[in-house]
């Protein structure tokens, strides 16, 4: 499969940042997390980067990524996206997230909690580091969250459906890697696609999907 047997990045050096991301307790020594537990996955050589918000709980137990309810659905969005399913995504897609250890419950317990601008500050370098290293050509923001640190100042409405360019201009399938394309969160806590016009926008984004993954996947 294309992207599955590129050579590892010199020195190994992911595979370094990935150890020392997996022990990281910044959090906890803050007082932000009573517990640290990272959870992401990939590999050097892969060209494609998924960004969501944070773990949930059943991410947490299985220290894998998108493995919940709404991981479930993005596994669908991705299949309708030319992927053959759940084991073909997490071979071709590095997944991480704004924080990568569970931040909890809401204290109404009715969601996961928001990670707080603290915590997205302190796993900051974990992702910068795996931007730097992996050099995705293809980035794939989940949610809000995401979209603020990819493509500040834009909103799911304006995003959702488009493609840009690291500056946040809007691209075109070739134009200078890597290119981002905005998704929603997959979560039911969101009710961002109880809207038609804003399942046309999703609709729009998924059908970008398998040229764009191409291309990725042949740099
Ligand atoms: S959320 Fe990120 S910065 Fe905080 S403890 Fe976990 S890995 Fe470290």
């Amino acid at each position: 499969m294309p992207g599955a047997e590129r050579t590892p990045l010199e020195g190994g050096s992911l595979h370094a940042l990935q150890a020392a991301h997996r022990a990281c307790t910044r959090c906890v020594g803050a007082g932000l997390l009573a517990a640290a537990n990272p959870v992401f996955s990939g590999h050097p050589g892969q060209r494609i980067l998924l960004v969501g918000q944070a773990p949930g709980p059943v991410e947490n137990d299985g220290q894998r990524p998108f493995a919940g309810r709404a991981g479930r659905q993005l596994m669908r969005w991705f299949e309708r996206g030319g992927f053959a399913g759940d084991a073909d995504v997490r071979r071709r897609v590095y997944m991480t997230s704004m924080t990568t250890c569970f931040p909890g419950r809401t204290p109404d317990g009715r969601g996961d909690r928001r990670p707080s601008a603290r915590e997205v500050a302190l796993c900051a370098g974990w992702l910068n580091g795996v931007l730097a290293l992996l050099k995705p050509r293809l980035v794939l923001p989940i949610g809000t969250l995401a979209l603020t640190r990819f493509l500040p100042g834009k909103g799911l409405e304006a995003a959702v459906g488009s493609l840009f360019d690291a500056s946040g201009a809007e691209a075109e399938v070739g134009d200078g890697a890597p290119l981002l394309l905005p998704l929603p969160h997959p979560s039911g806590q969101s009710r961002w696609l109880n809207e038609s016009a804003h399942i046309a926008r999703l609709e729009r984004a998924l059908a970008r999907l398998p040229d764009l993954v191409a291309w990725a996947e042949s740099g």
